[in-house]
């Protein structure tokens, strides 16, 4: 029976499902499966991008482990795409590709002073709470008043994690020296800025709900944000989520803390909408004073028009969540403006002619950009297998399709990589470690420590 050897890079959400679809699909030939992923750990944006309060989303975790753990993939982990393991490579070991992975850079903002000293990307901030190997430990928390641009989950995950208070985190799998750092902040107000309306939000509503829930933090609207004309009525009517949402504040209206007067609690969260981002202005020290931000109106249609009238807050450090960005791969065709590899249908494309290229796919956020929950990932995958399987004519013919071949090309290149049962002793040891503290785990984060234990070493 003809095998079909393949090769997939991510081990997100994204290329996990898309390993599981094809092992469960009817098709007329073999499958074996390697999964490639540049981190020690698999699970891409749901252990690296969810917040550690979001226990029921981490919760998809065990349905990817499940998958996993069948034992008919293998995982490659610590192995970087382009460096250690290279598309040629692929080619002379496999049959196809299917490159799962995903978008985690931030959307560039070009406006006047985002180069300030303490102006950042959510993805910076979200790797750093969500203990990301890569990045940095330390972050400064020392401001209290803060911006967050943009109408996303993104931008409600960065401000709860900004506003929300360390001890109410204890008890999720947030990183020690986050916990501490955070237990540290200064924050008193974060004020987060949409360039539409309430009814234009991209929030959903369990997660906006959630934000009125926090301890001892106050929700401020504004009235003036709240005088809909037709298009907004018609947008809060006409569909159920945004109803819902417009229900949520409407009552936040109500509140005692409504435009900052008499609020109790110690922390404040500002929703500031038809605000147009234009400037941040930076004190002597290049550091974030203030975001200038035009106040926009409706253009009747669900889209802002600018009125003219500038305003300003003043602030010490800014986060813009205005949503994420692909990054190419060495050798894989690359379109720059949308972060994505050109694809039809999963179908990589050549950038400009695009023309078919043969053995190369995409699945996920790398396939239709950073767009729809974790869910969605499924049909997605479903879809770029339906294609492989059909494209059977097409597959690569690999010179060396052995299963030794890339356990002996990454022991040639002395790449230290990390397997399944090396996950397996990871997760252990990390649930160890919660155990001691009565947490449900505390996530290892420098890189060689995640290898070390991984690899028993
Ligand atoms: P998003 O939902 O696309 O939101 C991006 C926001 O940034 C929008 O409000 C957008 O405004 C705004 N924006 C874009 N460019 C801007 C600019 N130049 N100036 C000002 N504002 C700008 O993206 P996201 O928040 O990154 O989320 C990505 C996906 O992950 C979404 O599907 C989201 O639901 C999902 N996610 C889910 C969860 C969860 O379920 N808890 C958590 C995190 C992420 P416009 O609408 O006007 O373009």
């Amino acid at each position: 029976m003809t095998k079909l050897r393949l090769a997939i890079v991510g081990a997100g959400p994204a290329g996990i499902y898309a390993a599981d679809i094809l092992l469960k699909a009817e098709r007329k030939f073999d499958v074996s499966i390697d999964l490639f992923e540049q981190l020690p750990a698999p699970y891409g944006l749901v252990r690296y991008g969810v917040a550690p309060d979001h226990p029921r989303i981490k919760g998809i975790i065990n349905a990817l482990r499940d998958v996993l753990d069948r034992g008919d993939i293998r995982l490659f982990g610590n192995v970087r795409f382009g460096t250690d393991i290279t598309l040629d490579d692929l080619k002379r070991h496999y049959n196809a590709v299917i490159f799962a992975t995903g978008a985690v850079r931030d959307s560039g903002l070009d406006i006047p002073g985002i180069d300030a000293d303490h102006s950042f990307g959510a993805a910076e901030y979200v790797s750093w709470f969500d203990g990301h190997p890569d990045v940095p430990r330390e972050w400064t928390l020392d401001a209290e008043s803060v911006g967050v641009i943009g109408n996303g989950n993104v931008a409600l995950d960065v401000s709860r994690m900004l506003a929300k208070h360390a001890e109410d985190l204890l008890v999720t799998e947030v990183p020690d020296n986050v916990y501490q750092c955070l237990k540290a902040s200064r924050i008193t107000d974060v004020h987060i800025f949409g360039r539409r309306g309430p009814a234009q939000v991209k929030f959903t509503p369990l997660e906006l709900r959630e934000l009125g829930e926090l301890r001892d933090v106050d929700m401020v609207v504004y009235d003036e944000d709240f005088e809909y004309d037709e298009a907004s009525k018609q947008a809060v009517a006409s569909n159920k989520q945004v109803m819902v949402m417009d229900r949520i504040m409407q009552s936040w209206r109500k509140l005692d803390s409504v435009n900052n007067a008499g609020g109790t609690a110690s922390r404040r969260l500002h929703l500031h909408f038809w605000a147009r981002p234009v400037e941040v202005k930076k004190d002597e020290n290049g550091r974030v004073a203030a975001l200038v931000y035009e106040r926009t109106a409706s253009d009747g249609a669900g889209g802002a028009v600018g009125t003219g009238e500038m305003r300003e807050i003043p602030m010490q450090g800014l986060y813009r969540a205005i949503g994420y960005f692909g990054s190419p791969l060495p050798g894989v065709p690359f379109d720059k403006k949308h972060g994505v590899i050109p694809n039809r249908e999963g179908q990589a494309l050549e950038a400009k002619s695009n023309q078919r290229v043969p053995g190369i796919y995409a699945t996920g956020w790398i396939k239709r950009g950073p767009v729809g929950l974790i869910g969605h990932t499924k049909s997605d995958a479903m879809e770029t297998v339906q294609h492989l399987i059909n494209d059977q004519g097409s597959w690569w013919q690999p010179e060396d399709p052995s299963d030794e071949a890339i356990p002996a090309l990454l022991a040639e290149r002395g790449v230290a990589w990390t397997d399944l049962d090396g996950w397996h002793r990871l997760d252990a040891h990390e649930i160890a470690l919660g155990a001691s503290q009565e947490r449900e785990r505390v996530k290892l984060v420098p890189r060689d420590e995640m290898v070390r234990v991984s690899r028993g070493e």
